[in-house]
């Protein structure tokens, strides 16, 4: 039978009631049968998460301090849940064990993964489901990375015969033995690995948003929800720093062609945002816009180089990266003209090489001139659509000429999947206000 893995984050189990809406949106549909938690999250904006606070532990017990305060406020956090939903189960040995582990070797891998451990002992006892602990079957090697083949045999074998279970996220163990985490908001990869693993139809992925935004929240006004994604169109955008979901869920379910929903707890009537292969079969999908999102960041600056008669000379551009190589840096992007070469990198990595990349450009194509501008915001625009609609490019420089936003970059890869615009960092938010407008406000709803 086709089975659902459905992922909560920490706000969707921060407490009692919130542990009750995740309930009941499991028990609604008989699909859900692989849980996959976080630990609890904030209930409110200056609240701390359990994880923080097992990292807080951790840091005492290294140093050799008492931390048994701490330890009891974590377990005061879990004993609110359990007593508010009128549950009868004690955390008491758990704790006991975190604590003398902690004494003996205050690791901050095992620590901070007790907060899903507990979490997911807590769910399974409220659900009445079966309890894996994810030291059973995530494998990493001793390095900490994930050893995805292994760890698919380890669950396919633990849940043989079982009709449900819940698996705390965000942890796994070495081929050592050894408690290890995924990079903070872990739980996501768990929820993927689990998926590829029972080879789920869908894995649900809920949280405290109703799924990707268009464009950011705190530049454009209560943007649209994104309501289909491809994978592809995913990675451009969060590489562009929008974030819901933690970078390495995609890999599990991508190559397993699993989709995944982002879904929101608190809504669980939206439907949400669904990231599909990019193969997807669009056909039957409901009305949409040109472009699927627009994405920004900052923190960027552009080597300008001139050399006359730049395009005859062979190698220039393999000396210029050859130099940046050398120096250990990456670029973004460089359009180049018939003289002139441009190449965007990060400011900050830019830094601390900037005089010596300078110096070792000028010693190794001499060119007539060269500057470095700083203070350059990338933008990008991103869209499977635009590849079949004509005058979308146009529009989106149409909209930021309307703003007297000078762009000072394009560059439009030939997937035709986005338009990478750079501009002042000060321009940013009106261009992204602008574009928005131009495409989603303005845009009568299209076929897909
Ligand atoms: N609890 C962990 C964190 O705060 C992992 C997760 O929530 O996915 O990062």
């Amino acid at each position: 039978m086709a089975v659902k893995v459905v992922k909560f984050g920490g706000s969707s189990l921060a407490d009692a009631n919130q542990f009750r809406k995740v309930a009941s949106i499991i028990k609604s549909d008989d699909k859900r049968k692989f849980v996959v938690p976080s630990a609890p999250g904030k209930r409110f904006k200056d609240d701390v998460k359990v994880t923080d606070m097992l990292y807080q532990c951790c840091e005492k017990a290294g140093s050799g301090e008492d931390f048994s305060e701490d330890l009891a406020r974590i377990k005061d956090r879990y004993n609110g849940i359990i007593s508010d939903l009128g549950m009868n189960i004690s955390l008491d040995e758990e704790f006991a064990v975190i604590e003398k582990e902690l004494k003996a070797r205050p690791a901050k891998d095992y620590a901070a993964s007790r907060g899903e451990f507990l979490n997911g002992k807590v769910l399974a006892a409220y659900l009445g489901f079966n309890f894996i602990d994810a030291a059973d079957v995530i494998i990493f090697d001793t390095k900490g990375n994930l050893l995805l083949d292994e760890t698919v045999s380890a669950v396919r074998e633990r849940i043989k015969g079982l009709d449900n279970a819940v698996i705390p996220g965000f942890y796994g163990i070495t081929t050592e033995g050894v408690v290890r985490t995924f990079s903070r908001g872990g739980s996501d990869v768990t929820g993927s690995i689990i998926a590829n693993a029972v080879r789920a139809e869908i894995y649900e992925n809920w949280t405290d948003v109703s799924g990707f935004l268009v464009a950011d929240p705190r530049i454009v006004d209560n943007p649209d929800v994104i309501s289909t994604i491809t994978y592809r169109e995913l990675r451009e955008l969060a590489y562009m720093g929008a974030s819901v979901l933690h970078e390495d869920a995609i890999f599990p379910v991508r190559s397993a062609g699993i989709p995944i929903n982002i879904r929101n707890t608190n809504a669980p009537e939206d439907a949400g945002t669904m990231i599909v292969p990019n193969d997807y079969d669009f056909s039957k999908e409901s009305m949409s816009h040109t472009i699927t999102g627009i994405a920004g960041k900052k923190g960027f600056s552009t080597i300008n180089i001139e050399k006359a008669m730049m395009n005859n000379e062979i190698g220039f551009a393999m000396k210029v990266m050859k130099v940046l190589y050398d120096n250990g840096l990456s670029f973004e992007h460089m359009p180049s003209g018939i003289d002139t070469m441009s190449i965007t990198l990060d400011s900050e990595k830019l830094a601390p090489v900037r005089e010596k990349v300078l110096s070792e450009i000028r010693r190794e194509v001499a060119p007539d001139h060269i500057e470095i501008e700083d203070g350059i915001a990338i933008l990008a625009v991103v869209g499977r659509r635009m590849k079949n609609t004509r005058g979308t490019v146009a529009r989106v420089f149409a909209s930021m000429a309307h703003a007297r936003i000078n762009v000072k970059l394009i560059d439009q890869g030939s997937s035709e999947l986005n338009v990478i615009i750079g501009v002042s960092e000060s321009d940013l938010p009106e261009a992204i206000r602008r574009i928005y407008d131009m495409f989603i406000n303005s845009e009568p709803v299209i076929n897909a």
